[in-house]
């Protein structure tokens, strides 16, 4: 452990800004290779996030980390399926981690974020990172040799930090993307959630024990219902930002709640709920930048992209990106310029992710995909290679991306033809 008194050097190899799971992972995956490392984080931890549930194929991810036996030992919510309910409450659909393919273990977790994240980021510590809380990124310079970034740190005045290369996993701050205009917003993904966290809610629906609840609304948008330890449970509601009615709750509790209970199966939930945080909003939802490295610098997590929560992907997708950024400076001996194969390739896996995940998130939207996602029994192979992507698989082998490609023929055959009985919307 460095003395309080440590300050981040002058000059550094290697530098991370956030310490989230991006940025935590990266800083691992460097620091157990030997490589300097530094991190700044501008929060002290531990610190409030959104985003408990976790997906199962994050725990091969864990497990290079080395961080396994403490996700293990943490006492977290266990998680093995998702139970999406129609906003009727007629039709449930659960996703069994079980059924996945090629995943080593079907047991995900939910989880507190701010014991989680605090977990990760002192896990990258002990690995050998430099770890720097309370120091928040004010500006960054990008030059021929490497970057240039001035930070604030505990004290009044700013300091310059320079590195060779910098890993960006500020998260939604998108310190590089917002400073070189690369991020582009999903123009068909624009949503707006608001959530807190309950005790009291009602379970016993259909689900499993740990299961992530989701409840579609027949208007727009879903909720969520995530169980975490001592009867807390995360409670959210997504909803697309150009049909936000006039009357929408906003952090007026009551409103919320007259806004959620439209939906009967909710209205149950909620019966007793008792609230034990502020309402939070959260919008500028789904983006993607117009490039996710440069010669200098790699974006991972939601510092490059983000997409709606709705299949619980963040976490996961934040710890890929921070380690394949870690690999890419690994493979890069050097001191000069990242090489453009390696960014190239780098670009095409974090595109490709989001393509993958963002398929399904668009077709929750629409009521063909919803009308097969709900129906019973769906073909074997079918729902095996749905359920492998819900658990995290982000890279399909071609047998499940032919059975995906399937799937989506299906529903797009179900929007003219009527394969299966089409849902009924109707509200609440
Ligand atoms: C409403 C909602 C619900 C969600 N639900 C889920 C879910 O159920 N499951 C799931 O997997 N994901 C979920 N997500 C997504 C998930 O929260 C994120 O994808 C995940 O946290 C990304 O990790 P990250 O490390 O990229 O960013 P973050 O976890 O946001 O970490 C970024 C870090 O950077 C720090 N930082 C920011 N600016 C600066 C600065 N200027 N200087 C220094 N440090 C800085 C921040 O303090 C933060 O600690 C949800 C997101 C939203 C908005």
């Amino acid at each position: 452990m460095k003395p309080a008194s440590a300050e981040p050097s002058q000059s550094t190899e290697i530098l991370i800004l956030g310490g989230g799971p991006a940025g935590s992972a990266a800083a691992t995956i460097l620091a157990q290779a030997g490589r300097p490392v530094q991190l700044l984080e501008r929060e002290r931890f531990p610190r409030f996030h959104i985003g408990e549930s976790l997906l199962p194929h994050s725990r091969t991810l864990f497990r290079k980390l080395g961080f396994d036996p403490q996700v293990e030992a943490a006492g977290f919510t266990p998680k093995f399926g998702a139970t999406f309910f129609s906003a009727c409450g007629q039709h449930v659909r659960r996703i069994d981690f079980a059924h996945a393919e090629g995943l080593p273990c079907p047991e995900a977790f939910q989880v507190p974020r701010d014991r989680f994240d605090q977990l990760l980021l002192e896990h990258a510590e002990a690995k050998g990172a430099r770890v720097f809380q309370g120091w928040r990124v004010l500006e960054i310079e990008f030059g021929r040799e490497g970057v240039q970034v001035r930070a604030q740190g505990p004290g009044e005045e700013s300091r310059i930090l320079r590195a060779r290369f910098l890993i960006d996993a500020s998260g939604r701050s998108g310190l590089v993307s917002r400073t070189l205009g690369l991020r582009k917003r999903d123009p068909k993904l624009q949503k707006v959630a608001l959530f807190g966290h309950f005790r009291k809610v009602k379970s016993g629906w259909g689900e499993k024990p740990g299961d992530i609840r989701i409840v579609t609304r027949s208007d727009s948008g879903w909720l969520w219902f995530i169980p975490l330890p001592d009867d807390c449970t995360s409670v959210g509601l997504v909803i697309d930002r150009d049909r936000i009615p006039a009357g929408f709750p906003g952090q007026d509790e009551a409103a919320f709640r007259q806004w959620i209970g439209q939906s009967k199966i909710v209205a149950e939930m909620m019966a007793s709920a008792e609230r034990m945080t502020p309402l939070r909003v959260e919008a500028d939802f789904s983006y993607r930048p117009e490039r996710y490295a440069g010669e200098r610098w790699l974006l991972a997590g939601d510092a490059g992209s983000f997409l709606d929560p709705v299949f619980s992907s963040g976490v996961h997708l934040a710890l890929a990106s921070g380690m394949d950024a870690a690999e890419v400076l690994l493979q890069h001996r050097g001191t000069g310029a990242l090489p453009r194969r390696a960014l190239r390739e780098f670009e095409r896996l974090q595109i490709q992710r989001y393509r993958l995940f963002r398929r399904f998130v668009l077709g929750f939207d629409r009521p063909e995909f919803r009308d097969l996602f709900f129906h019973q029994p769906v073909p074997e192979g079918i729902y095996r290679a749905v359920v492998s992507i819900l658990a995290g698989q982000d890279r399909p082998s071609p047998s499940l991306r032919w059975r995906l490609q399937l799937f989506f023929t299906l529903v797009a055959l179900q929007r003219r033809f009527t394969l299966v009985p089409r849902l009924h919307h109707p509200a609440g």
